[in-house]
């Protein structure tokens, strides 16, 4: 089945769904689609304390209270609704959808985010599930008691290390420098935090374990170490959900999109916004600026679109 729309929006985390409100409300007919639940990496993060005017939230609760915001405007969200392809086709952008339809609108927003990246050692992937996490709030209360190693250094890292200290008794984080890429915040926190513990300058080699992992083996000053854990959490940054994109739009070599200040890309129509697009930061608040700058600019570029429509029809 073919459907018209206004606008497009591929993914529905903070920035999507920005766009999605904005769009709506702006009397635009808009459609957004999320392979998983809404929200995105709201899902991810326990608690929100950096949103301004919002105290302290927990994530899926901002994910749900941002969803019901856009739908009440008209949105048309769609969840468990993956996109198998984003091509052009002259002024229409074209949505395959997994499930065999297809989305067609003269504007379409990519929101869709981007996946935590691999380590890449041995015993990651034959031990994903057990025992190996990329989410501590999924994860961690399944490692009560446990001690766990936390593998980064960025805010994800040191955020996620300091709440597995609510189900683990100790946690290990390893990382690659002797310096912290995080927010210093979220360093001082969690140096505070007595179940934590840091390895520095310390390269991960090998997660080890027979059917669940029991040890992470890692190399410092040329040594080799082996500490017994029951779990290793995974956070070394992301990989950018840009791969959808049929149609070439000009992006930096980690593949993250290029974008001019009103979130538009190399291709007419297209916009991108979120942590799908190269910037500085990849914040809620940031997010959600950009999905607003995004609707803002995709409501001109419909309108002079469907002037275009109308003239040639007027004139034929
Ligand atoms: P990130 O900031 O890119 O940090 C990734 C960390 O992993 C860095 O410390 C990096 O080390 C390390 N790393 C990368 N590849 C590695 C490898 N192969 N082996 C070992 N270590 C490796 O990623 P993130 O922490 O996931 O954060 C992503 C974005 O989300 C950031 O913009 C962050 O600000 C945002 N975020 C914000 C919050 C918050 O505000 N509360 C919470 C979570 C995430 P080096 O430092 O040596 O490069």
């Amino acid at each position: 089945m073919i459907e018209n729309f206004d606008v497009i929006i591929v993914g529905g985390g903070p920035a999507g769904l920005a766009a999605g409100l904005y769009a709506a409300r702006m009397d635009l007919r808009t459609v957004l689609v999320d392979r998983g639940p809404l929200g995105g990496q709201l899902h991810n993060t326990e608690l929100i304390e950096d949103y301004p005017g919002i105290e302290s939230i927990l994530g899926p609760e901002l994910a749900l209270k941002m969803s019901e915001h856009a739908r009440k405007f008209g949105l048309d969200a769609r969840e468990y609704e993956p996109v198998t392809s984003i091509e052009v086709d002259g002024d229409e952008k074209v949505v395959t959808l997994d499930s065999g339809g297809q989305l067609r609108a003269p504007a379409l927003i990519m929101a869709a985010g981007g996946l935590p990246r691999k380590l890449d050692v041995p015993g990651e992937e034959e031990l994903a599930g057990r025992g190996v996490s990329y989410c501590a709030v999924c994860d961690g209360a399944f490692f009560k008691n446990e001690v766990l190693a936390v593998v980064g250094g960025g805010d994800a890292a040191l955020e996620e290390g300091d709440f597995l200290t609510r189900y683990a008794s100790k946690v290990h984080i390893i990382h690659r420098r002797d310096e912290f890429r995080a927010q210093p915040i979220l360093q001082d926190r969690a140096r505070a935090n007595k179940k934590i513990d840091f390895v520095l300058n310390a390269k991960v080699n090998e997660i080890a374990g027979d059917g669940k992992v029991s040890s992470i083996r890692y190399e410092r000053d040329g040594e080799a170490y082996e500490l017994p854990v029951g779990g290793v959490f995974i956070f070394v940054g992301f990989t950018p959900n840009s791969d959808i994109l049929k149609v070439h739009v000009d992006h930096d070599a980690a593949g993250y999109i290029l974008t001019k200040p009103d979130m538009s890309t190399s291709v007419e129509g297209l916009w991108a916004v979120g942590d799908v697009r190269a910037q500085l930061t990849k914040q809620i608040a940031t997010a959600v600026g950009d999905g607003t700058t995004a609707a803002v600019a995709a409501s001109a570029y419909v309108s002079s679109i469907r002037d275009r429509e109308r003239a040639r029809t007027a004139s034929a």
